[in-house]
């Protein structure tokens, strides 16, 4: 499996290999607040199938443990690394096809924006899916 994707001005390019897991849209407050979006979809890969492929991303800790990487040149959030976890978390709506993989639950519901409708049948978690922060 490949998934390619990019930031918005072109200077990113990514691949990531791999099976695809834990598929989810996050409404935590660093993700709302590091993409400036109502919430964020991710996926993720164990961290040696992903690949920048063009560019060099630029990365923030938003928090300890934590390294979230985007391009320094157009802003677009594309991953995020717990580096303790041997995974990376992907922003899916920067895959070239983002249809999938499609989010499988709504986590970190306890802080979603009012007006963010639940539109969907998928399982929704007040924090993360196990219950941990
Ligand atoms: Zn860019
Ligand atoms: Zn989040």
């Amino acid at each position: 499996m490949q998934n390619e994707g990019g930031c918005h001005c072109g200077a990113i390019r990514y691949v990531a290999t791999g099976q695809p897991y834990n598929a989810t849209a996050c409404h935590c407050l660093d993700c709302r607040r590091s993409s400036g979006a109502p919430f964020m979809a991710w996926f993720s890969v164990a961290t040696p199938e992903f690949r920048v492929t063009q560019g060099k991303m630029a990365l923030y800790a938003s928090s300890p443990g934590v390294q979230r990487g985007f391009c320094g040149a157009c802003g677009t959030s594309l991953t995020y690394l717990n580096a303790a976890l041997g995974e990376i978390d992907v922003s899916t709506a920067t895959l070239d096809d983002p249809a999938e993989p499609a989010p499988r639950d709504h986590i970190w519901v306890q802080s979603r924006i009012p007006w963010v409708e639940l539109g969907t049948f998928l399982p929704a978690h007040a924090r993360n899916r196990d219950g941990s922060s």
